[in-house]
């Protein structure tokens, strides 16, 4: 069976060194070196000032609002993965969509500013597939309505905007380092900003809000990564390289082949790619719908990344259906794309979808 991605594992020896001095240590969570040492080198590898590191996205989006003191409302994407909009409802806060721009697939930023209200407090805009959102735009429309701005950067690990990290824009951008993200930790996630006193306080947050041995200062919860996560993560750091090229190698030929066949995303002329999905739009629902099954025939297995749109869910209780974003996500199909897919199977994709 081809899947739609598969898990990385790097070099097991590697791993396994590692493993040997989380034993010799018998740390196994609570800010270890393994975790300590990651957020160095993530930092490094990323370019961005502030980077806490917890044990999922979700949690990192949830954490990101509390810390940021959201409540209310919150303006965002309806095309994105559920969790985007679940960790706003889990917090309390309302999730409000605004529609998409149908070629980008990114938060419309002028319908964005349409439906800010009185009661709205943050801005959550997704890089939909690592594609930069209009970050300038958004910037200001924060700026004039005084809200704060949290991106979900789960599909953005490495992005570059104009030569500096993507993730550097908003108060707070967050990172998933799920299994099947392009970097991962197996399950983690992160959380940057360049603000060094928010960051304190993120700090404080995901570990119950102790600040020294024998004091407690707010109500905090537990989002710390443990060892052998943070120690999977260095590994998967070191062969980021190999990752990335056999990658682009993937999915340059999916464009070449494709590119005239069905709508592909149009991507930001401002940022780099990091090659993590390789989706297509198809004319109709239905034809989408006899391709995937006679992919799935030749047991390849492809996901309609995101459907269904998230408006559509009732406990969002969006007041209405956004129309580019229900249209392309009926007809969107996420392509098997990572490390290891060999080009024969990616010829025979080719050749079912044309
Ligand atoms: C994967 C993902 C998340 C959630 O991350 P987890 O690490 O699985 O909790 C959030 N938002 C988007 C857009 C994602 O793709």
């Amino acid at each position: 069976m081809i899947n739609v991605t598969k898990a990385y594992l790097p070099d097991k020896e590697k791993l396994f060194r590692y493993i040997d001095k989380i034993y010799e240590s018998a740390w196994l969570t609570n800010n270890g070196q393994f975790c300590q040492e990651l957020e160095v080198r993530l930092k490094e590898y990323l370019g961005v000032r502030n980077l806490i590191l917890v044990s999922n996205g979700t949690l990192a989006l949830q954490i990101a609002y509390k810390a940021l003191d959201i409540s209310g409302s919150a303006v965002t994407t309806p095309f994105s993965f559920v969790a985007t909009a679940s960790s706003l409802l889990w917090e309390g806060v309302r999730p409000i969509f605004a529609d998409i721009n149908p070629k980008t697939w990114n938060v419309d930023p002028e319908k964005l500013e349409e439906i800010i209200s009185p009661d709205t407090s943050a801005i959550v805009p997704v890089h939909v597939f690592g594609n930069p959102c209009e970050v300038e735009k958004i910037d200001s429309i924060a700026k004039k309505h005084k809200l704060k701005v949290i991106y979900d950067g789960a599909h953005a690990f490495g992005v570059k905007y104009k030569g500096k990290s993507l993730l550097n824009w908003g108060d707070v951008a967050t990172l998933s380092f799920h299994a099947t993200k392009l970097f991962h930790t197996i399950e983690g996630g992160a959380i940057i900003t360049s603000d060094d006193e928010l960051a304190k306080r993120i700090r404080l947050l995901i570990n119950f809000g102790i600040t020294g041995p024998d004091k407690i200062d707010c109500i905090g919860i537990n989002c710390k990564m443990n060892e052998f996560q943070a120690a999977m993560g260095l590994c998967v750091l070191q062969e980021m390289d190999q990752i990335l090229s056999a990658r682009r190698e993937i999915w340059e030929f999916y464009d070449s082949e494709l590119r005239n066949n069905f709508q592909t995303q149009e991507w930001n002329a401002w940022g780099t790619k990091n090659y993590h999905y390789f989706p297509v739009i198809f004319s109709t629902p239905d034809f989408l719908i006899s391709k995937q099954k006679a992919l799935n025939e030749n047991q390849i297995n492809t996901r309609r990344y995101f459907f269904p749109s998230l408006d559509s869910l009732p406990f969002c209780e969006a007041k209405e259906r956004l129309t580019n974003s229900n249209n392309i996500a009926s007809r969107i199909l996420c392509l098997p794309i990572y490390c290891g897919l060999n080009s024969s199977d990616q010829k025979r994709i080719i050749e079912i979808l044309k």
